[in-house]
């Protein structure tokens, strides 16, 4: 079995490198992540351990170059066990972001899917200025601060699809899609 090489980017040793992207993508709009937060057993009895967990928005993000059955069974019994927001980031900084219901809509709280990359989206507060995750059919309140105010409290800056017409989020995506590692190399840190 060939070894995987590790990656390190921002002190933290990434198992692949697409993870390390999305670290670069995170780092550049100082989205906090936690790498490898810790492992858990599921309700079948599978062991999971997420990739990534963005305290701010109590978001936990699973990186996958490929999205195998298997996986996405497991991802699926991992939110419905944490009932916690779950993304799948995929490559070229594309995502799939779990629909939420947050105080406006409580009754549909264990109720989160998968929105789908066209209607996935990375919003920006306008009351706390952080950037989270959404799908477009849940409720639009902040999940890092829990400001709501109908949709009149964000900005869309990108769309699981990859569209944006928004500088920050462009840009991160550009950094990290043209992130080199090899040889020691080192991306800009935002
Ligand atoms: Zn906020």
């Amino acid at each position: 079995m060939i070894k995987p090489i590790e990656t390190i980017y921002a002190g933290s040793r990434f198992r692949s490198r697409l993870e390390a992207r999305w670290a670069v993508f995170f780092n550049w709009l100082k989205i906090r992540y936690v790498y490898e937060p810790e492992g858990y057993e599921l309700s079948d009895g599978t062991l999971y351990l997420p990739d990534f967990y963005l305290p701010d928005q109590d978001t936990f993000f699973e990186v996958k170059g490929v999205m195998r059955e298997v996986d996405m069974h497991k991802i699926q019994q991992f939110r419905e066990d944490s009932h916690k927001p779950v993304v799948i980031g995929y490559d070229d900084m594309r995502f799939d972001a779990t629909d939420y219901w947050q105080k406006t809509d409580d009754q549909h709280a264990a109720e989160y899917e998968f929105a789908g990359q066209d209607s996935s989206v990375l919003a920006r507060c306008k009351v706390c200025g952080k950037p989270y995750f959404m799908g477009i059919n849940g409720s639009f309140a902040c999940r890092c601060c829990g400001a709501y105010d109908g949709d009149g409290h964000f900005d869309i800056m990108g769309w699981g699809n990859g569209a944006s017409d928004d500088w920050d989020f462009t840009n991160a995506s550009e950094k990290a899609t043209r992130a080199r590692f090899e040889h020691g190399e080192r991306p800009d840190e935002a």
